[in-house]
């Protein structure tokens, strides 16, 4: 469906796109992760020739897309784009919005139009806000019908850039259900998205980009859980895990716990849990508040939606110190409460590191 050969893309002096060759067959759904600044807005945008590239080969269904004769707005709806805000028309209703398209570049009738966008509105869950305008929207419901707007061009590849990244979090996953829904249909999809999940569970093929390169791809298994090269390791690592670190009693407590709720949404960790984590971090803390003028605390926490598990590791240097050793502890209150928070907590000591593992049942 998509052939790509040695694309490249420079802005200026910046090189942006190295050297990307990829083919992606019909009805696969690809997922592009990866830092962002990275290029791969860029990445798509020069498929569907919204910038042009320095070099290198598209072809889309056999057709050279970059040869000067490309009738661009023919490209454009083979391979439509949903964008991260939107782009909703916002003096058109959502009926209209999907409407345009095909009567305007289809030559499609009023008739038909609406009757084929009435479909796709139920598609995405929106028929009864047919006559609404965008600005009377949500944030996800306005994803969803620019998504439907999409459909209405009948495109052989959707681009997806983000399309949840400006969403609030309570309406990310309604838009995640609808790609999946797509997905299932059997559209060829290629999908730029910080959802790991989403990618890992919708994807065929992950490419991780980095350095102006597929630096990596592969199965979402192989991706995910085996990463073979350095940087996606890197990534896939700092992404799946929570870490902060703290070198003094002075710590700003405020910061770090903005930084684990946020983390927490990420993970779309409902709120008990959410609450039950931050206690949790800071009835630890209170234990090792003695030492840490001395021995700086690593945190770390990770969550594994499949054993529906948190797990944290309070790591400090120096000492053998077990902070949950109650001959060392002012009083015990703290740690009945952490007691009733966890599965589990123990206390390992490994060359001149003490840990701390504690596991936290999600509910
Ligand atoms: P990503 O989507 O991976 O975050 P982008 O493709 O948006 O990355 O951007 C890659 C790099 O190209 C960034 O350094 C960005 O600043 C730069 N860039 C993107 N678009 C333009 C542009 N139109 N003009 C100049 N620089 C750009
Ligand atoms: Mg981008």
């Amino acid at each position: 469906m998509i052939t790509v050969k040695n694309l490249s893309k420079k802005f200026g002096d910046l090189v942006v796109l190295r050297d990307i060759s990829v083919e992606i067959k019909k009805g696969e759904v690809v997922s592009i992760i990866g830092p962002s600044g990275t290029g791969k807005s860029t990445f798509l945008r020069c498929l569907n020739l919204l910038e042009q590239p320095n070099g290198g080969m598209i072809q889309v269904g056999g057709v050279d897309v970059l040869d000067k004769k490309a009738d661009v707005a023919k490209v454009r709806q083979k391979m439509n784009m949903v964008f991260q805000s939107f782009n909703l028309f916002a003096h058109l209703s959502v009926l209209e919005n999907l409407t345009i398209g095909p009567i305007k570049l289809r030559g499609m009738s009023t008739a038909d139009a609406e009757l084929k966008s009435l479909e796709l509105l139920k598609l995405v869950g929106l028929a009864e806000k047919a006559d609404s305008y965008p600005d009377e929207l949500s944030g996800g419901q306005k994803q969803r019908v620019a998504i439907a707007r999409c459909l209405a061009m009948e495109p052989e590849v959707i681009l997806f850039d983000e399309p949840t990244s400006a969403l609030d979090p309570t309406m990310i996953s309604e838009v995640l259900s609808v790609i999946r829904h797509l997905a299932k249909k059997g559209l060829t999809m290629v999908i730029v998205t910080h959802e790991m999940d989403f990618a890992r569970d919708v994807s065929n093929r992950v490419f991780y980009m980095d350095e102006g390169l597929i630096y990596e791809q592969g199965t979402p298994q192989q991706i995910f859980e085996n990463p073979q090269k350095k940087k996606t390791k890197a990534f896939i690592n700092r992404i799946r895990n929570f870490n902060y670190q703290i070198s003094s009693p002075d710590y700003d407590l405020y910061a770090m716990n903005a930084e684990i709720e946020a983390f927490c949404e990420k993970q779309i960790l409902p709120n008990t849990t959410r609450q039950k984590v931050l206690l949790l971090v800071e009835e630890v803390l209170q234990l090792h508040h003695p030492y840490l003028q001395t021995m700086p605390l690593d945190i770390t926490l990770a969550y594994s939606e499949k054993k529906e598990t948190l797990e944290f590791l309070f790591e400090t240097r120096g000492e053998a110190i077990n902070p949950i050793d109650s001959e060392l502890l002012p009083d015990e209150l703290g740690l009945v409460i952490i007691n009733n928070l966890v599965e589990s907590i123990d206390y390992q000591r490994e060359g001149d590191k003490n840990k701390l593992v504690v596991m936290l049942k999600k509910s």
